[in-house]
């Protein structure tokens, strides 16, 4: 080990407790530390916040984090917090705090405590806070889930797409980080345009999610049933179904309990207490099933989900993977089963009917991609895998036999008939 990496082992062990990096992780750091513009792409739980948490409190001056949700903010801030003897090592700076907070906040990094200031875009826009951050030492920028850069991610946020303008004003020579979850080319793209960090050194950790099996079956009148006799096949064990509309998450949820079947639904239109009090029961393993629409799933940290079922398939394979991301986190058995008829397709474009052109072309370009999954005779895993810009050999790579393509390979007249039903 040279000396910079016993130092950031030291770091990681002190600050942390790990004793191991995790994936990329030391290889990332190294690149922020030595001044590089860097771009990482890791799917969700790979452990991209301490790529910069750690720089963060290893470097003097202040490294400031731009991220979309103030939840998320507040998570990170309480846990840095709690790793520090100081409070002021982390702080948030957004239009929440009252005049003595921003004074406290601005104190703190002036005298050198705050290692870590997370900013929302929209506080980064305002001029006096630009005006204040152009005067202190910054370490480095970093923008945590960049994709919400770019109109092809599935989280567009159009103040993400001023920040480029804003990190040049408080500094020329800032080391800018961005970090996604969102593997699509397309979107990698643009976040590199639009902060302009073509020369930034890129690393992609692998989306392959070994231990899921995928399998898509033909959605008939006897959906539910289908449903069910899975569920039951499966019992005891956790599952979400997913659902598109908030009706037929009620409607579904009630069909599971009158067969006998531990579910409750999730959805935005049910209040708070009930959507968290269905989502403790889940956790808590008092009921098995969670029927939801996808406001159910941020966040949602089980480990042993053994099943996700699409009742109805998502508006892109983007979303199809982070929802079908949410079984076997503990890398036990997964299996993500979707029904899949064309006339869904048809539904959520008459969706869209009503969204500017530019957004219609968009999703229809996201939506044929489903729909070239759904039909596909080829590996699922080489499939989304490829659309993900990663090549995949299913003969050798790890996973290559879970899914029903490559289980039982269709004849083409057969593959041809289920595009029908
Ligand atoms: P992401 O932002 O990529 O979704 P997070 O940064 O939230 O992921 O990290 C996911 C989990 O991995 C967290 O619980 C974190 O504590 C853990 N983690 C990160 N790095 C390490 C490591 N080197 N060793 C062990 N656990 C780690
Ligand atoms: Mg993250």
């Amino acid at each position: 080990m040279s000396i910079v990496e016993k130092d950031l082992h030291l770091a990681l062990k002190k600050y942390f407790g790990f004793s191991k990096f995790k994936g990329l992780q030391e290889q990332v750091i190294k690149s922020l530390l030595s001044g590089n513009h860097t771009f990482v792409v890791m799917p969700t739980g790979g452990g991209k916040s301490l790529c910069y948490q750690l720089p963060a409190l290893m470097q003097d001056g202040t490294a400031i984090i731009v991220s979309p949700l103030i939840a998320l903010m507040k998570n990170q801030v309480d846990a840095i917090r709690g790793i520090s003897d100081k409070e002021g090592v982390a702080h948030v700076l957004n239009s929440s705090l009252n005049k003595t907070e921003i004074k406290r906040v601005k104190q703190d990094i002036l005298d050198g405590v705050t290692k870590l200031l997370y900013v929302a875009p929209e506080s980064l826009t305002k001029e006096e806070n630009v005006e204040f951050l152009r005067s202190v030492k910054v370490s480095f920028m970093a923008v945590d889930e960049a994709h919400c850069i770019s109109e092809w991610g599935h989280d567009f946020r159009p103040e993400y797409r001023n920040l480029r303008h804003i990190i040049q004003r408080i500094g020329d020579n800032i080391p800018i980080i961005g970090l996604t979850a969102t593997a699509t080319p397309k979107v990698q793209e643009d976040i590199l345009k639009n902060l302009a960090i073509n020369d930034a050194t890129t690393f992609k950790a692998s989306f392959n999610r070994p231990n899921l099996y995928y399998e898509i079956r033909p959605k008939t009148k006897q959906v539910d049933a289908d449903i069910i006799r899975f569920i039951k096949q499966n019992s005891g064990k956790s599952g979400i179904v997913y659902c598109l509309s908030r009706k037929r998450v009620e409607e579904l949820a009630q069909t599971l309990q009158v067969n006998g079947i531990k579910a409750v639904p999730y959805h935005a239109g049910l209040d708070a207490k009930t959507r968290a009090n269905h989502q403790d029961m889940f956790l808590m393993e008092d009921i098995d099933v969670v029927v939801a629409t996808i406001a159910f799933g941020m966040g949602i940290d089980k480990p042993d989900v053994r099943f996700v079922i699409h009742h109805d398939i998502p508006k892109s394979i983007e979303s199809y993977y982070q929802e079908t991301g949410r079984a076997g986190r503990d890398g036990g058995e997964g299996h993500c089963l979707a029904f899949y008829a064309y006339k869904d397709i048809e539904k959520l474009e008459k969706f869209m009917s009503g969204k500017p052109v530019a957004e219609q072309e968009i999703g229809q370009a996201l939506l044929q991609e489903v729909v070239a999954y759904a039909e596909t005779s080829i590996s699922r895993r080489k499939f989304i895998l490829h659309y993900f810009g990663e090549e995949f050999d299913n003969e050798t790579g790890e996973g290559g036999d879970l899914d029903d393509n490559v289980r039982f390979p269709k004849k083409k007249h057969e593959a041809q008939d289920n595009v029908k039903l």
